[in-house]
Formats: structure tokens, C-alpha cells, sequence
């Protein structure tokens, strides 16, 4: 529970009993704070939207062990879609970095940050993602804040998906460009928008590349020829499909043959490129050139810990290597999905390892998820407002290391699962 600071503390304090009493200036300021901020949280509470955090004990993959107990779970509600943050290459590289290039750089990347291993994952990423140039950021959420209020004034307009991730929504909201957000992946929808912003002098279409709550893929290609139509360009996130999807894990745009069509790509190294922590942004030089100029979440923010460089550069040269890793996740997915849907359950999206099992009401998918977890398999429910009121559902995520035997355990246990709650007949 927060507390406040020792000062604050002393000044509510009275002087034998230790009971809180209201005081005049900073003393009163935290009471009314504190009954503010107790209120805030009742609510949440009240309104069923708090969140738990699960404490793990273990590292990320597919077994874990719950601290307090619970061991051997099967893991199903993590981003590693290639397993790789417990990869033993993985782990020796980030162990090599720091006892190469130490902690940290206690600094930003322009006055004292940078070392080789940042601009060699730099050109690692460019070269993945068959691009001109790439930048680091500390995260894909920094990557999304820093680019639109970068790049864009109030002459250009941005054309947004209304299901983008947060950090887009936030990342565009920071920028005074003029604003247009287009329904779900309805492209009649963004040509009405597009038609609309030929007044600007730049048009920017933004979208997830994936869509994480409900598995579905962008439709790029039609995007990219009504960006062409139009005169735009496109922006993607590429934070759920990097490293998996297409033939070769470049992402939505090799899997939708539009790789020469997408102009600029942010993503994270946090999900399937090791998952330690970290975003970039790749595309063209001259863009990437100005973000280091201007971007602020880039600018005013410490570099990435060489550690952290160390696990996204190893995972990449391992992706590059072969493409087995992202065949063998496609090969799971598919799995998950024709058992579930053989065993009468809706599964949302296609081909993703995002795999939302739709059950409708709220109640159902925590019952069921806690039921799950009881039967030794971790998943998560979500319902309104994380996702549109009567369509809870409970999300799986398949990664490339779950075994065959993992995934028909899970199957297994939501056929019995949903059979006692009255989701199966
Ligand atoms: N974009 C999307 C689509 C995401 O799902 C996430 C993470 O949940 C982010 C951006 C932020 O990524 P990071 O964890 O690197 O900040």
C-alpha cells in the first residue's frame, strides 16, 4: 500500500498514539490525496477490472513455477512465441554483453551511450526487416510515443486503426497533426477517411500488424493499394508478428507480400526477439536520421543495457540462421486451432498464435481460467473493458517450445473445462 514519504509521514503522524490526524499545507494535501487515491482503487475494485499479477518463480517459458507452490504449469499466456528468452544462446549472450560492456551507460544515446553492440543491433534489425536504417528505444511503447509528434505537424493528417495498441493511440496524441481514426480494418471506411485528409500535405495510414486481443492480421495488402490510390504512406506495429510471421518471421508484411509497400516499421525486441525489453524503428535513413534528432523518448531516455542488446542481437542471428523456429510455432498454432475448433469451441483470428477462445460472458471466462490454472494450465480471461462488453474470452498463446503433448493437455483440459461450465454441450 502506498504510504507516502518519511516527511509526509512524520507530519501525520500525532505523537504518542501514532494515529493520523489532519495538519495544515503538505500534511492535509496527502490526507485528501490518499482518501482520492483509496476511492480511485475501491472502484476499480468494484467495477471487477483489478488486476492481479501472478508471481512467478521460475524463468519465462513453457513450464513455469508459481511462487507460494504450483509447480510444473503450463505456461500458455506469454508473448515468447519463439521461446527464445530462455534460450541457452540467448542467456550466454546477454552474460557475455555484461561482462563486456558492463550494466549500463548511465547515459542517453547522444552524450555518452552508445557502443558498438547498439549500432551492430542497429544494422542487425535494418537488415532483418530489409530496411535502410533502424533506432533503438527502450521500448515499442517510447518507439510509438516518439515517432507521429516527430514526424508530423499540423499540415499532415494520420489515419488510425480504432483498435491500435495503446502506445499508438498515446504516441498520436502527442502530435498535432490532424486526426483520423478509421473503423476495425474496414477499408471502405479508411478510403472515406483518406478521401478526407487529401487537404493535408502528408497522409500517414498507422495499424497494428496483429492485433492482439483477437488474433486477426491487418489486411496490408489492401491498406498499401489504398495508400498507394491516395498518396500515403504506412506505418505498422509489428509487436505480434516480428520474428513469426511469413515465411521467414519478417512479419505481416513478408507474410502479405507488401514488404516494398510498408514504409515505416516499429516493434519491440520485448515479445518473440527474446523477450528481454526494448522497440526500435526501422525504414527509411533519412527518417531514422531525424528521429535522433528529435525524438524525444529517444533523447531524454537512458540507452539500452547491454545486456538486454546482447539477448535481441543473439535471438536475431539465430532467426536469421534458419527459419525452422517460425515454422515449428506455425505448426503448434495450427494445431491448438484445428483441436479446439474440432472440440466445438470458437477460436477468434487466423493462423496467429494469438489464440482467443471466445466465450461471450465475463463470469464464464474467469471461472474458467481459474479452473484451468487448477488443472495446472495458466491462461488469462479478459472481458469488458479490455475488450467489448459480451465478447469475454480467454486468451492462449502458443509459442514454438511448447511440445505436441503440451498443447493436447490444453486442449484436454479446456474440453473438460468448458463441459463442466456449460461452454461445450
Ligand atoms: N505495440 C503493441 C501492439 C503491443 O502489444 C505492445 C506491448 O504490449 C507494445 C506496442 C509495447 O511494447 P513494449 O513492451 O516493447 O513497450
Amino acid at each position: 500500500m502506498w504510504r507516502g514519504g518519511t516527511a509526509a509521514r512524520g507530519l501525520l503522524r500525532s505523537g504518542g498514539g501514532g494515529s493520523p490526524r489532519a495538519a495544515s499545507g503538505t500534511a492535509a494535501a496527502v490526507v485528501q490525496l490518499r482518501q482520492r487515491l483509496e476511492k480511485e482503487l475501491e472502484d476499480i475494485r468494484g467495477a471487477g477490472t483489478w488486476k492481479n499479477e501472478r508471481v512467478i518463480a521460475s524463468r519465462q517459458g513453457p513450464h513455469l513455477r508459481l511462487a507460494g507452490g504450483g509447480a510444473g504449469i503450463l505456461n500458455f499466456c506469454a508473448n515468447n512465441y519463439l521461446g527464445l528468452s530462455s534460450h541457452p544462446e540467448v542467456i550466454r549472450a546477454a552474460v557475455e554483453a555484461l561482462e563486456k560492456f558492463g550494466a549500463g551507460l548511465s547515459s542517453v544515446r547522444f552524450i555518452c551511450g552508445t557502443q558498438s553492440i547498439h549500432k551492430d543491433l542497429e544494422e542487425k534489425i535494418a537488415r532483418f526487416h530489409q530496411r535502410e536504417d533502424a533506432i533503438l528505444y527502450a521500448s515499442c511503447f517510447d518507439a510509438n510515443a516518439g515517432i507521429f509528434e516527430a514526424l508530423l505537424t499540423p499540415e499532415d493528417a494520420v489515419l488510425s486503426d480504432e483498435l491500435n495498441h495503446a502506445s499508438i493511440i498515446d504516441g498520436i496524441r502527442l502530435c498535432k497533426a490532424n486526426k483520423y481514426r478509421y473503423k476495425h480494418m474496414d477499408m471502405q471506411d479508411l478510403e472515406a477517411k483518406l478521401q478526407e485528409a487529401q487537404k493535408h500535405r502528408l497522409r500517414l495510414v498507422a495499424t497494428d500488424g496483429a492485433f492482439s486481443m483477437d488474433g486477426d492480421i491487418a489486411p496490408l495488402r489492401e491498406i498499401c493499394q489504398l495508400a498507394q490510390k491516395y498518396d500515403a504512406l504506412v506505418f505498422i506495429d509489428e509487436c505480434h508478428a516480428t520474428g513469426f510471421l511469413g515465411p521467414n518471421g519478417r512479419g505481416t508484411d513478408e507474410l502479405l507480400g507488401v514488404m516494398d509497400k510498408v514504409t515505416i516499421i516499429n516493434s519491440t525486441l520485448g515479445k518473440a526477439l527474446g523477450g528481454a525489453a526494448g522497440g526500435y524503428t526501422t525504414g527509411p535513413k533519412p527518417l531514422i536520421d531525424l528521429l535522433r534528432q528529435r525524438s524525444r523518448p529517444y533523447l531524454f531516455s537512458n540507452s539500452l543495457p547491454p545486456a538486454v542488446v546482447g539477448c535481441a542481437s543473439k535471438a536475431l542471428d539465430l532467426l536469421m540462421e534458419s527459419n525452422a523456429i517460425a515454422q515449428s510455432m506455425a505448426a503448434k498454432t495450427q494445431r491448438f486451432r484445428s483441436k479446439m475448433t474440432a472440440a466445438g469451441f470458437t477460436i477468434s483470428g487466423k493462423d496467429h498464435p494469438i489464440c482467443p477462445v471466445m466465450l461471450g460472458d465475463a463470469r464464464l471466462a474467469a471461472v474458467m481460467a481459474e479452473d484451468m490454472l487448477n488443472r495446472g494450465i495458466y491462461v488469462i480471461g479478459f472481458s469488458y473493458p479490455v475488450v467489448p462488453k459480451g465478447k469475454a474470452r480467454i486468451r492462449v498463446q502458443i509459442s514454438a517450445v511448447h511440445s505436441d503433448e503440451d498443447i493436447d493437455r490444453c486442449v484436454e483440459a479446456f474440453t473438460e473445462v468448458g463441459r463442466k461450465h456449460g461452454a461445450l454441450p
